[in-house]
């Protein structure tokens, strides 16, 4: 069915009669155990390929299957899907099929943070080394490539600071070189930006944002391009990692209503980014649809659209002056993570995490994830939000 549109694709993909037994959601299969009927049974089913076979719980029920079907569906140009406990352990699997001791990865500066948790530590341990480059680098990663270099690692655009990256342009340097890439795409999901149909390897979601869309499961994913699935197997059946067949509904569950929930995500993320950016309290904000965005005409060439999370730089004041802004706002909650239903607004320091390049801001920053609220009433929250960081800054 890969001919359809996407809206159509996302409600229909992975619900096989096989699975869902003539029910709308496949319901929740709970197994560890599975029972054969005879001893040859049990041995001709444990030789065989056991993809979309019952076999054992840790491989999974129609309830996983349904949900890395349709997650497959949404990337043209994939070949499967495996779901993981968290996003964390998506990416830290996908990381573990492809690397080996004496390895090199590349990183963009501006990637999530647990992710360089990962590769400074369990990735360092096991010698394979990282090198962090400016998320801004587009073809210039060549001259980082050298005969170690195994994989290149995407976040675009990136975490707490929204660059937007050439990938085309990087993905052309790694094909010609035989370089693995792996795209953390959970800001954009399939929806937003197919990455496979770009020429990306393995393209990792934390579904806990917006797959499943309600702030109430850990769930990850990554989906590899035909011909890369194999490692990715073995690697996460030999580490038992598995998504379990609840999160799993309820990650399908989300993902039915994925494309309205993003549209409407980033129609007010959009209205507020703007309305933010006339502010003189305001000093930049950090949205990849907005031009001084870097990267941004990279966003317009390869994006659908924008979802709904972005940051805003404050003009000048302290820390205290921006916690005077968060604390006493009605409508966002004070919380990390996103992509669920409800605004949030994190304090986020990114200059911390640099080690490629200095990131360099005019004051505090605050990360918005905008919820489905009505965009005017968040405006109005905001405005007072505003009124007293220029009071604490005095
Ligand atoms: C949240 C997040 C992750 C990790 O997902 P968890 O499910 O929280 O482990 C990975 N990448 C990005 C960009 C994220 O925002």
């Amino acid at each position: 069915m890969s001919d359809e549109k996407d809206a159509t694709k996302i409600v229909q993909a992975g619900r096989r009669p096989e699975w869902t037994q003539g029910i709308v959601n496949p319901p929740v299969w709970r197994a560890s155990t599975i029972l054969y009927d005879s001893v040859a049974e049990l041995r001709a089913r444990g030789a065989a390929d056991t993809h979309h076979k019952l076999f054992y719980g840790r491989r999974g029920t129609p309830t996983q299957w349904s949900l890395a079907e349709a997650l497959t569906e949404l990337e043209p140009g994939a070949e499967a899907t495996l779901l993981y406990p968290s996003g964390v352990a998506a990416v830290a699997s996908a990381l573990l099929a492809v690397l080996s001791p004496g390895d090199e990865l590349l990183v963009p500066d501006s990637a999530y943070d647990p992710t360089r948790g990962f590769a400074n530590g369990l990735l360092r341990k096991i010698g394979v080394t990282t090198i962090y480059y400016d998320p801004t680098i587009g073809a210039g990663i060549a001259a980082l490539c050298t005969d170690r270099t195994k994989a290149i690692f995407l976040e675009s655009p990136g975490s707490l600071t929204f660059e937007v990256q050439d990938l085309p342009a990087i993905v052309a340097v790694a094909k010609a070189r035989g370089i693995v890439t792996l795209l953390d795409n959970t800001w954009a999901t399939p929806l937003l930006l197919p990455a496979i149909a770009l020429g990306i390897d393995y393209s990792i979601l934390a579904c806990t944002k917006y797959v499943v869309g309600h702030s109430d499961v850990m769930l990850g994913s990554v989906t590899a391009a035909q011909g890369k699935y194999e490692p990715l197997r073995a690697i996460s059946y030999q580490l038992g990692q598995t998504g379990s067949p609840d999160d799993a509904w309820l990650g399908a569950r989300g993902l039915r209503t994925m494309a309205v929930r993003l549209e409407q995500h980033g129609r007010s993320a959009l209205k507020i980014a703007q309305w933010l950016r006339t502010r003189p309290e305001v000093a930049r904000v950090l949205h990849p649809a907005l031009p001084e965005c870097p990267g941004h005409e990279y966003f317009v060439r390869d994006f659908r659209g924008a979802s709904g999370l972005f940051s805003f730089v404050l003009n000048g004041g302290s820390d205290a002056a921006r916690a005077a802004l968060i604390d006493g706002l009605a409508h966002f909650g004070i919380g990390f993570s996103w992509g669920g239903y409800e605004s949030l607004a994190l304090p986020v320091d990114p200059q911390r995490h640099r080690t490629a390049k200095k990131w360099e801001a005019e004051g505090p920053v605050i990360r918005l994830q905008i919820g489905l609220e009505d965009a005017d009433d968040l405006i109005a929250d905001l405005d007072a939000g505003l009124a007293r960081f220029a009071q604490a800054r005095g």
